[in-house]
């Protein structure tokens, strides 16, 4: 079946509150979607963040990406034959893997609706030990003055999140008060995932996480302590302390994933389709993962829920994903969707509902380019 035309939107959802890392402070989901229409009348939804701080792509970049060079190059090709179509995208540029994720996620959804199926389950025919249909997602904790992380934890509790993202990277030994006022407001029954979006130094880092074990604050994992590009401080960090590190910021493709596991720089790699360019190569470094017997998360950026929905298909899809940090639907303050998995506090609900399963997306869209038609560039 040939594609016909892609067309793009642009979604705006406020927030519930402001979302604050180490680098960033974002007020909105205002994101690009991706509208791809195959010759029999059946459509796929796509979407991308720009999240110019960590993925370099912005809002004009994703798009231009879209019109000039993966659009034109995709389109009248034969969606049946994925693996060409990816190829050709992969090929047309390189990088701007925001722009991708959202043509590769439209696609997917496409394809797994022609082939009548729910796209977990699509995605799961080469591990068929996989049956998830429900996950639990964390939430994240912004970073602020310990006072309002705390007030921020305890809310998030009393909706029922059970796992808490905690945003850190501004200051060590604050970093550690942070936490430990956390765990106490808490208690034990909460997990706390702390997240550094490499705001810390690889000395700072150790000393830091070794501060939160001697207090046993009981943290099940510590992600991106260190930059991105410092890989050798990566893994001098997962060598000095007991508690678990998460790449994040370090693993965008499947060769960074490939030199993760095999140097055993990190001992959890997380995967977010943003990062990898689609689910096509999140599938790479999950069958890469599930060899060596790593643990994977999938998460997601600032996104609303059609990528954090494809997130959490492929997250029920494989058997090496065993966290999911997919709480962008929960940060948004409406949900202007129609289908789809349900999101209820911490729990995520996969249903039978073909693709990815939504089914209106309230946006104005623009054909860019068609097989009739020319590419609006
Ligand atoms: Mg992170």
């Amino acid at each position: 079946m040939k594609i016909k035309s892609i067309s793009l939107g642009y979604i705006d959802i406020p927030l519930v509150t402001p979302f604050k890392t180490a680098l960033r402070t974002v007020n909105s989901v205002n994101d690009l979607i991706v509208k791809i229409e195959t010759e029999d009348g059946a459509f796929g939804y796509g979407e991308a963040p720009p999240t110019a701080v960590i993925t370099g792509d912005t809002k004009e970049s994703i798009e231009a990406t879209v019109r000039g060079y993966i659009a034109p190059a995709i389109i009248g090709m034969d969606l049946d034959d994925l693996d060409a179509v990816m190829k050709k995208m992969e090929k047309s540029i390189a990088k701007n893997t925001s722009a991708k994720a959202a043509v590769d996620i439209a696609l997917y959804d496409l394809y797994a609706k022609r082939r009548n199926m729910p796209l977990f389950r699509l995605l799961s025919e080469n591990d068929p030990a996989q049956t998830k249909t429900r996950l639990e997602t964390d939430l994240t904790i912004s970073v602020n003055d310990t006072d309002e992380m705390v007030r921020d934890s305890l809310r998030a509790a009393a909706q029922g999140f059970r796992i808490l993202k905690v945003k850190v990277g501004k200051g060590g030994s604050k970093d550690v008060e942070r936490i430990r006022e956390i765990r106490r407001a808490v208690g034990p029954g909460i997990v706390i995932r702390v997240d550094a979006n490499q705001g810390w130094s690889k000395e700072e880092a150790v000393r830091t996480i070794r501060a939160m074990e001697d207090a046993a604050l009981d943290v099940e994992l510590v992600e991106q302590p260190v930059s991105g590009h410092d890989f050798k401080g990566l893994k001098y960090v997962t060598e000095h302390v007991n508690t678990p590190i998460l790449a994040d910021e370090a693993v965008f493709s499947v060769e960074d994933a490939e030199r993760i596991i095999e140097e055993r720089a990190a001992d959890l790699i997380n995967i977010k389709l943003m990062k990898t360019g689609g689910i096509h190569n999140a599938q790479k470094i999950c069958d890469i993962a599930q060899k060596n017997e790593i643990r994977c998360m999938i998460g997601c950026m600032l996104e609303s829920k059609v990528a954090v929905s494809a997130g959490a298909h492929l997250a029920a899809a494989r058997s090496c994903v065993t966290m999911a940090d997919l709480d962008g639907p929960s940060l948004c303050s409406i949900d202007p969707y129609e289908g789809g998995p349900v999101y209820q506090g911490p729990e995520i609900l996969l249903t039978e509902e073909k693709g990815i399963g939504i089914a209106k997306v309230p946006v104005l869209f623009e054909e860019v380019c068609s097989s009739t038609g020319s590419c609006v560039l």
